[in-house]
């Protein structure tokens, strides 16, 4: 398939089971999806399913491929919403709208027409300005001197710190500045998002002790970012890696609110060079020395000797010593 015009009815039926197709089939014929757009390969729409609001669904062509997305909660593969929108470009092209001819007209207007839009859309649609202003301008964005920081907006929610009742609003802010982050992913900034979400996972730790985080919402946050942080880390650069290293060992060593394990954890999966794994090497061997010599191995107090077993079982995970401890050469 070179476009997405040729898809077929088969090529939907073959992109989910049969049982979700039937849904799927049915969801269309109800005429559950509405303001179908399409621009070049990617089409659009909004589809009624069982929650209040509509999903926004969505599918591009890739390679020959369909791919798809859709912002309900299905999570096992392609759902109906997929299907529906599917069958009704195959069935009803005529209801899209040419997102592309649209745009085409909008960059003919003059422009205080266009100020007018801009203006509209600012005061309509907030969170879409918002998110359009930092896709449509990734060279500005891209020297880094001009993008927003998140984690400084985010570090006000942190600061405050919350109670109890106030928690999960307050989760509701930090996640909300986590997906704006990962917007800009969409144009490729993995650089930025990785060190956003890095000083994020380290400014909840660092705030840690002032929320009431009995449901651990907040430790599976961090935990949460870092997993983000590492499904793009092969996309970061060799110098961000290694200075974002650096930061989570910094975190990882203070150790103040037990986020040890989920930075440790970190440390063990990010280290995948060898010079990752150097970058580390000094400092590390420096705090395992400081804790042997304090006593850690035979420490009386219990929390000394944590420090030294935790540290020491990283330090033999990122191959600085063997299960002796006796220190390695490079
Ligand atoms: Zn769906």
């Amino acid at each position: 398939m070179k476009n997405i015009s040729q898809a077929t009815v088969e090529d939907v039926r073959s992109l989910a089971g049969s049982k979700i197709f039937r849904r799927g089939v049915e969801y269309f014929a109800e005429g559950c999806v509405v303001n179908p757009s399409v621009l070049g390969n990617e089409i659009r729409a909004e589809v009624e399913g069982s929650s209040s609001s509509n999903y926004k669904t969505y599918v591009k062509l890739e390679r020959g491929k369909l791919k798809s997305d859709c912002s309900c909660p299905y999570d096992w593969g392609v759902c109906k919403h997929v299907i529906a929108l599917l069958l009704h470009w195959i069935n009803r092209r005529e209801d899209f709208e040419d997102m592309g001819k649209k745009s085409k007209d909008a960059a003919k207007m003059p422009k205080a027409d266009l100020v007018k839009i801009v203006e509209t859309l600012a005061r309509e649609e907030p969170q879409t300005f918002s998110k359009i202003m930092e896709l449509a301008l990734p060279q500005k964005i891209s020297n880094e001197t001009g993008s927003p920081d998140f984690v400084k907006q985010a570090l006000r929610t942190l600061e405050h710190g919350a109670g109890y009742q106030e928690m999960s609003s307050a989760m509701r802010q930090l996640e909300a500045w986590r997906q704006r982050m990962k917007i800009r992913l969409q144009t490729k900034q993995y650089d930025y998002v990785a060190e956003q979400l890095c000083r994020l996972a380290d400014a909840c730790a660092v705030h840690y002790g002032s929320f009431d985080d009995s449901n651990g919402q907040l430790a599976s946050f961090v935990d949460e970012c870092l997993a983000d942080i590492e499904k793009i880390w092969s996309s970061v650069g060799e110098k961000k890696r290694i200075e974002l290293l650096a930061l989570i060992w910094n975190r990882a060593e203070k150790d103040d609110y037990g986020f040890e394990d989920s930075f440790d954890d970190f440390l063990i999966k990010a280290c995948k060079t060898s010079v990752e794994q150097q970058s580390l090497k000094k400092p590390i061997i420096q705090k395992l020395t400081m804790l042997e010599g304090e006593g850690g191995k035979n420490s009386k107090s219990g929390a000394m000797q944590y420090q030294y077993e935790r540290v020491f079982e990283l330090a033999l995970n990122l191959g600085y010593i063997n299960k002796k401890g006796v220190y390695l050469q490079d």
